[in-house]
């Protein structure tokens, strides 16, 4: 047998198991065929949500990366994208390209992939095994958590809408500028370790936006830095959205670094939503904040265009998030 299909049947078949046979057309799954044919076949009578990411080698990850860890943020980036369209993620698919047949990655990385398809109810209904240049890239789909609810679009942002951040930013990035020097190797301090884990292990802010849905919110999950992300938002409303510096989190961790603001506005790879929502749902909002998950109010939408950024000693960092060109 060609190595390919003993990859796919020792690694990734693990959401087999839990498939009915196709003949069985049974409804208490809604995947009616998984891994194994030439495509799969699923049953929604919802509107169909699908979001794909890509993780290249020396871009996204490097070889230094554990394959658990690889898989963590690979599946985090997606779920992170449903997040913010307050979706409910449910079917993946997985495109391996990898340059050496190496067991121990494969084991690592798949472990890790069907611990979080368990932690968060996925399928893994097919995909494609191939050797070349190293590069990951996951397709989640998924349905809206109930039909009356609509989406948290980029576009649904009005005029004098309050301004909210799901926990802090900047500390992935803090962790990411950690692990690239070298001094870190030996010693790592309780905060160096906490900040590095939140660049491996983001937590998609799935809960959260389940809850956001009653308030019409526009939002976005910070993947590239909170002004780059913001002003998606500002662009796709046609509105500008003012943040005030001050009024930003700064984790405790962040204080200490000299460039904790740079961090904070353009760092990236936070995974927390930012989102737009009308002011009589202010307390119902700062109600759902959490000593874990704190949510805070961060600014105003306001006529305009682009994003403005107030408060003393706030200012626009030259490069703003990251640009693959
Ligand atoms: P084809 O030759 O038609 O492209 P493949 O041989 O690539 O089919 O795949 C065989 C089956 O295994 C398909 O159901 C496909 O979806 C699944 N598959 C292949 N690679 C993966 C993978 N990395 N993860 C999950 N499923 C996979
Ligand atoms: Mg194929």
């Amino acid at each position: 047998m060609a190595k390919e299909f003993e990859i796919i049947n020792q690694y990734f078949s693990f959401s087999k198991k839990d498939q009915p046979s196709y003949e069985s057309q049974s409804d208490t799954s809604d995947v009616l065929l998984g891994i194994g044919d030439d495509a799969a076949v699923i049953l929604s009578g919802r509107k169909i949500i699908v979001a794909t990411d890509t993780l290249v080698e020396g871009v996204h990850f490097t070889k230094a990366m554990s394959a658990r860890n690889i898989a963590s943020r690979a599946v985090a980036t997606n779920l992170s994208d449903f997040a913010a369209m307050g979706a409910n993620p449910k079917w993946i698919t997985l495109s391996l390209t990898l340059p050496e047949l190496d067991e121990g990655w494969l084991k690592g990385f798949s472990e890790r992939l069907e611990l979080l398809c368990e932690r968060y109810n996925l399928s893994l209904i097919g995909g494609d095994t191939t050797k070349g240049a190293f590069v990951i890239t996951l397709t989640v789909m998924g349905e809206p958590w109930d039909v009356d609810y609509s989406l948290l679009l980029r576009s649904n942002a009005n005029l004098n809408d309050d301004i909210w951040l799901s926990g802090y930013t900047g500390c992935a990035a803090a962790g990411l500028s950690l692990l690239k020097s070298s001094s870190i190797k030996e010693n790592v301090s309780k905060e160096s370790e906490w900040l590095i884990s939140q660049y491996y292990e983001p937590e998609p802010r799935l809960l959260l936006a389940k809850q956001l849905r009653e308030f019409h919110c526009a939002a976005i999950d910070i993947s590239d830095g909170l002004l780059a992300d913001a002003n998606h938002i500002a662009e796709q409303s046609r509105v500008s959205l003012c943040i005030n510096g001050e009024d930003l989190p700064v984790h405790s961790f962040l204080k200490s670094l000299a460039n904790y603001k740079n961090l904070i506005l353009a760092g990236g790879d936070d995974y927390e939503l930012l989102f737009t929502a009308n002011a009589r749902y202010r307390e119902q909002i700062k109600a759902l904040s959490t000593d874990e998950l704190p949510i805070t109010l961060i600014g105003k939408v306001q006529k305009g265009k682009g994003v403005k950024l107030s408060g003393h000693d706030w200012m626009f960092p030259k490069d703003l998030g990251y640009q693959h060109f």
